[in-house]
């Protein structure tokens, strides 16, 4: 038996008719940048979210790049991100000028440990970016709590997590303005990149809209730096037709993961994953851990099980970081979580079967 990683076809197979007959009626419309396309999906998905707003940009990283240039937030500052997370989050606030100030992650639920967030602010932090990690939300109300009293401004990186709830909020609702991704592996992926911010605040999503076309609201009149960071009308009209879809998705990824936890249990060293009190998961990645996890990987992908790491390296230790000046033991948990990680396959359609010879494949490892 063969388990991809990830498999798109069960889910291209529910929207294969209409998406052809999208392209078609986009072919034959002629117009290619901010139409009615990308206005519609920013509906959607600001309904999805329960926001009022919602942004689409050309990707991820954009995203939160734009969330940051709209708070203003550059040289001299300072913004609180996790150590464990990938590298676009860091990313996002090195482009802007800003200095990355890393925080460990809680050693169960592996989102940032909310109770070391407070000593990690100085003077010169504007911002805390959360990140729901592998699709599980971060402890918001904590996070909010300490924002309030320390006057600074939560950005989420939503990449992973459409859809989950923290509390009693959606993702991507609760932060100032919020960044989310549509690469096609996230769990709302489009056909291509692409991604949105999506806000409750209507003076910064003005300034984000100005933001990611050229910094102009009206045709060659340029208010501030802008970059060009726009939401594709073709990958807007796609993402359309899979939004509908995406609750029974991760109803569907829910189910997987309910299945590997179950079955897991009690099997070798394998740690399975541990949700926070009143944050959900929608396992856009299910992250197992064990001390033999370069062995245990040998032997799913020698028995036709794809498996990846997230992440081999921790932002705080890649080379392109070097000049922050971390060395390894600097963030312990990060590191043990880069170094014991396992991602097994899940997506919407994984079949049964497969499912449990992944689970029979890990228990044969450690037999
Ligand atoms: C995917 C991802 C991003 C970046 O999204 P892109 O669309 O690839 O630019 C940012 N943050 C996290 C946590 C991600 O997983």
């Amino acid at each position: 038996m063969k388990v991809p990683f990830l498999s798109f076809a069960p889910m291209n197979s529910a929207i294969r008719t209409q998406a052809i007959a999208e392209f078609q009626s986009f072919f034959d419309e002629q117009w290619y940048v901010l139409g009615s396309r990308v206005e519609r999906f920013e509906e959607a998905f600001a309904a999805f979210c329960q926001t009022n707003q919602c942004i689409g940009v050309a990707n991820g990283l954009d995203a939160l790049i734009v969330a940051l240039k709209t708070l203003n937030i550059g040289p001299g500052d300072e913004v609180i991100v996790p150590t464990n997370t990938y590298i676009a989050t860091w990313l996002a606030v090195s482009y802007v000028g800003a200095t990355p100030i890393p925080v460990e992650p809680n050693s169960e639920t592996y989102n940032i440990d909310v109770t070391k967030i407070a000593r990690a602010i100085t003077s010169k932090t504007k911002a805390i970016m959360p990140v729901h990690l592998y699709g599980q939300a971060a402890e918001m109300q904590a996070i909010m709590a300490i924002a309030d009293a320390n006057n600074l401004f939560v950005i989420e990186d939503n990449a992973q997590a459409q859809g989950a709830v923290s509390g009693s909020q959606n993702t991507g609702s609760i932060g100032h303005i919020n960044a989310t991704s549509f690469y096609p592996g996230k769990n709302l992926g489009a056909f291509g990149d692409a991604g949105a911010i999506t806000t409750n605040d209507i003076a910064l999503a003005k300034n984000a809209r100005i933001i990611r076309n050229y910094g102009s609201e009206k045709k060659y009149y340029n208010e501030v730096l802008g970059i060009n960071s726009r939401l594709d009308e073709l990958q807007a009209g796609l993402l359309s037709l899979k939004l509908p879809h995406l609750a029974q998705w991760n109803n569907q990824r829910q189910a997987v993961a309910n299945f590997y936890t179950e079955h897991l249990q009690g099997v070798g060293d394998v740690i399975t994953p541990i949700t926070a009190p009143g944050c959900s998961h929608v396992y856009h990645l299910y992250v197992i851990r064990s001390q033999k996890r370069d062995f245990l990987q040998k032997h799913l992908t020698d028995a036709g099980v794809g498996t990846l790491i997230h992440y081999p390296i921790p932002p705080h230790l890649q080379e392109a970081y070097e000049f922050l000046g971390y060395k390894e033991g600097n963030f312990p948990i990060a590191e043990e979580l880069a170094a014991t990680s396992l991602s097994l396959p899940i997506y919407p359609g994984i079949t049964a079967e497969q499912q449990a010879y992944v689970v029979a494949t890990i228990k044969a490892f450690f037999s």
